[in-house]
């Protein structure tokens, strides 16, 4: 089954999720107007700044069919801002920042640090088979609370030399159709992130 999987590309690392889903055996298309995403089969928030996509997201009409979609369980992947925009609750953002309550969780926003407090550590992600994956996390957001049903797919190693009060973090999370990480795979080459989407767009995961 070929699906189609959207990209919202009103700011942020859209090319690269487009490569990574490419590669990952899926079409993809940009998603700027309710119509785009009318028309695809899940969608990816992608990292960036997620006040701006926030802001965005009024100026292209696009919050309240998305907010919709995601709550009627339209598949969707959130790496970094994306992840962000997909949570419930966001600590540490601007006061007029809407989210879109896609996972029941709360995050902190730019949680690890600045950007010169960028770090990369080797996860194990829940339902990603093949060993550690390689994980960079750029002004990354963290997980800090996660609501009944939201399944932890990933946390950081105790032994892994990340900014203070990095390990044991919440990085990677699941509820329903809706994932999301702290990280972003779409810059390592590392296909298994987007694969594990993809098939989840199959109904297969
Ligand atoms: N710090 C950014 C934000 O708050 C996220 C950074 C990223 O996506 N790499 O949206």
């Amino acid at each position: 089954m070929t699906v189609r999987i959207g990209v919202l590309a009103l700011q942020g690392d859209v090319r690269e999720h487009r490569q990574a889903l490419a590669a990952a055996g899926a079409e993809s298309a940009l998603v700027r107007t309710a119509a785009d995403l009318a028309a695809v089969d899940g969608i990816v928030l992608p990292g960036g700044e997620s006040t701006t996509i926030s802001r965005l997201l009024g100026v292209f009409e696009l919050y309240e069919p998305l907010r919709d979609a995601l709550a009627t369980g339209l598949p969707a992947y959130g790496s970094c801002a994306g992840m962000i925009l997909l949570a419930s609750e966001v600590l540490d953002t601007r006061p007029d920042m809407r989210c879109l309550a896609g996972i029941d969780m709360t995050v902190r926003r730019n949680a690890f640090g600045r950007q010169v407090d960028s770090f990369e550590t080797d996860l194990v992600v829940a339902g990603v088979d093949g060993g550690p994956m390689r994980a960079v996390f750029i002004r990354a957001p963290w997980v800090e609370r996660v609501g009944e049903g939201v399944q932890v797919l990933a946390t950081v190693p105790t032994s892994a030399s990340g900014p203070d009060g990095a390990a044991g973090t919440v990085v990677a999370v699941r509820q329903g159709n809706a994932v999301a990480t702290s990280f972003h795979p779409e810059v390592t080459g590392d296909l298994r992130m987007h694969e594990y989407f993809v098939r989840l767009v199959r109904g297969r995961e």
